[in-house]
């Protein structure tokens, strides 16, 4: 029997759990912050479906490979479990319209803000997108909440910082924090 959830916490990748380092092309390269496992933590015992949701266009680009973005995350998850933090699945979308690879050239239904990754979850874990919750240091990470329904959180980690000035018409975060672990206090108070 699937594990299924109520809701979930959809987390941006880079900037938002690990350094941005503009694009990630060797895992070796993967730096979490340093509350990153702890922030994660928190929102895996308080029973979300934590799910890591990433543009990773370099693909498209001919930058790096899907088996890149793959031991990468197999990375990732080894460092998370060694403090006892797990993320429930790594969705990202591997096109732009301007790539290289052809058959990864084009418009497509889940760079976000478009919500395809979202779906995913939705048929995976049966969680509600309108009682989750997004996280990301971009403006287009609050867009796919608003987009889906739920909460969008920016942090001013990564681009966050600079964003949090951008502001685009129209888009509202329901909250701005300093960091991931400040987001997950945040989610968990609204629960
Ligand atoms: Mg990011
Ligand atoms: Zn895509």
């Amino acid at each position: 029997m699937k594990k299924t959830f109520d809701r979930a916490v959809f987390l941006d990748r880079d900037g938002t759990i690990i350094e941005e380092v503009g694009y990630l092309d060797r895992p070796e390269r993967v730096e979490l912050f340093p509350w990153s496992v702890d922030a994660i933590r928190v929102l895996n015992r308080a029973g979300l479906a934590v799910v890591l949701v990433s543009n990773q266009s370099g693909i498209a680009r001919g930058f790096f490979t899907h088996d890149v973005v793959d031991r990468t995350h197999a990375r990732m998850e080894e460092m998370l479990s060694q403090g006892g933090a797990h993320i429930d699945a790594y969705y990202y979308c591997p096109h732009h319209p301007d790539g290289v690879v052809p058959e990864l050239a084009r418009v497509c239904g889940c760079r976000k803000p478009a919500r395809g990754l979202v779906d995913r979850a939705v048929e995976e874990f049966r969680v509600d997108p309108a009682r989750s919750f997004v996280v990301g240091d971009r403006w287009l990470d609050v867009a796919l909440a608003t987009t889906i329904g739920g909460r969008g959180i920016l942090v001013r980690t990564g681009y966050g910082e600079t964003q949090e000035h951008r502001r685009p018409d129209g888009l509202q975060a329901d909250a701005v924090v300093d960091n991931l672990m400040a987001a997950s206090s945040w989610i968990l108070g609204r629960l």
